[in-house]
């Protein structure tokens, strides 16, 4: 957007390529409106012995003294007008999101996985009747969506599984799937093709105001693998988008981002039937779980973990992936090939 816009960029980037931390392998849902709480316990906090796996906040240790503040703002904002409030925001940024997400696909004929539509799944009434504050922000948020009994949802998705209980569903029209990465690294391509200067392997490790009564900060940077010279670089202005490390960068210039590293799992698999496969994405509204098609591609994404989760995904994580994958479109995946 910046190179467009005319500016002289300059993206330093850690890693060897981009979109390789949160962006690599998302759960794939742009539908508006499928970051709503969609059950009563979505808030909760599960401490780390508690072997439940599917609702609420899951805690990967006890929390520091300086977890528990922004654990209780966090579960303040959950609740009531914070809660309305904090919707509007965050589906005002998701529609202006997905706005230039779809402007520049068709601008620049971008080709990447999407698909439209997508059904947030109710195991029976009592997942409808906690959602039911959810629909009532989408309402209010002016977000569009049609409720479904089962024989609908079955007619939009016809490969859910007959075994398993459907009581209803939410639809979600327009677009609802597309693949994260493959977009971020087609813009990438495009940047660079109008002179926007990648800077892989560098570590962004200062970022300060000019000394010298100069306008404009430093940005002192260097390789992180490669172990270049750390040299301090004068830019205008700086945009920071280092994820949660944003926090860290942001704090020594008196900027105290209320950031905190909440862990998902997602994994990937090839396509083994396509008639058994969705055919755009499902939210199973009691597990948060989502299932998405990304061409001959299901990508399920799941879970929430508060605080360090070292290395691989738990066995029980993922565990829970495949179970809900297999609960609603069970042999649509080939098992056992190489996971990515
Ligand atoms: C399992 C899972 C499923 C998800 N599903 C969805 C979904 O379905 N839909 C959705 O909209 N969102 C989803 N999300 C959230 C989404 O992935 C993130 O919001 C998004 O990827 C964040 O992008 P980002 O560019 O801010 O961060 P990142 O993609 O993490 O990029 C930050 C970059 O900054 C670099 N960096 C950090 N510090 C420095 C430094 N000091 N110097 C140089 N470089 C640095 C990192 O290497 C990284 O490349 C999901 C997340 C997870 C984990």
């Amino acid at each position: 957007e910046l190179t467009v816009d005319g500016h002289d960029v300059t993206v330093f980037e850690r890693r060897s390529t981009i979109a390789e931390e949160a962006s690599f392998a998302t759960g794939a849902l742009v539908a508006p409106g499928w970051t709503a709480d969609w059950t009563a316990s979505q808030r909760g906090l599960r401490m780390p012995w508690d072997s439940r796996l599917d609702e609420g906040l899951r805690l990967a240790r006890l929390p520091g003294t300086g977890d528990w503040s922004w654990l209780w703002q966090w579960s303040q904002a959950g609740k009531g007008a914070r809660l309305a409030q904090a919707h509007r925001h965050l589906h005002a940024l998701l529609r202006y999101s997905q706005q230039r997400q779809l402007a520049i696909t068709a601008e620049r004929e971008l080709d990447h996985d999407r698909s439209q539509g997508m059904l947030v799944l109710w195991r029976d009434e009592r997942d409808a009747h906690q959602a039911q504050p959810a629909l009532a922000l989408l309402r209010e948020t002016g977000i569009a969506f049609k409720l479904l009994d089962a024989a609908q949802a079955r007619a939009l998705e016809p490969a859910l599984s007959a075994e398993t209980r459907l009581a209803g569903a939410v639809e979600l029209s327009g677009e609802g799937v597309a693949n994260c990465r493959e977009f971020a690294l087609l813009l990438r391509a495009a940047a660079q093709s109008m002179g926007c200067r990648f800077e892989f392997d560098t570590r962004v490790e200062a970022i300060a105001p000019r000394t010298e009564g100069h306008a404009g900060i430093v940005v002192r940077a260097g390789g992180a693998a490669n172990g270049a010279e750390h040299a301090s670089r004068p830019f205008d202005g700086v945009v920071v988008c280092a994820g949660v490390l944003s926090a860290d960068l942001l704090q020594p210039l008196g900027l105290r981002l209320p950031l905190r590293a909440v862990h998902g799992t997602s994994l990937s698999a090839a396509v083994r039937e396509p008639l058994d496969a969705p055919l755009s994405a499902v939210l199973d509204a009691r597990s948060g779980v989502s299932i998405a098609r990304l061409g001959q591609r299901v990508r399920v994404a799941g879970g929430q973990t508060f605080g360090p989760v070292a290395g691989e995904p738990s066995k029980a994580a993922l565990g829970r992936l495949y179970q809900v994958l297999a609960d609603w479109f069970p042999g649509a995946v080939r098992l056992g090939g190489p996971r990515g």
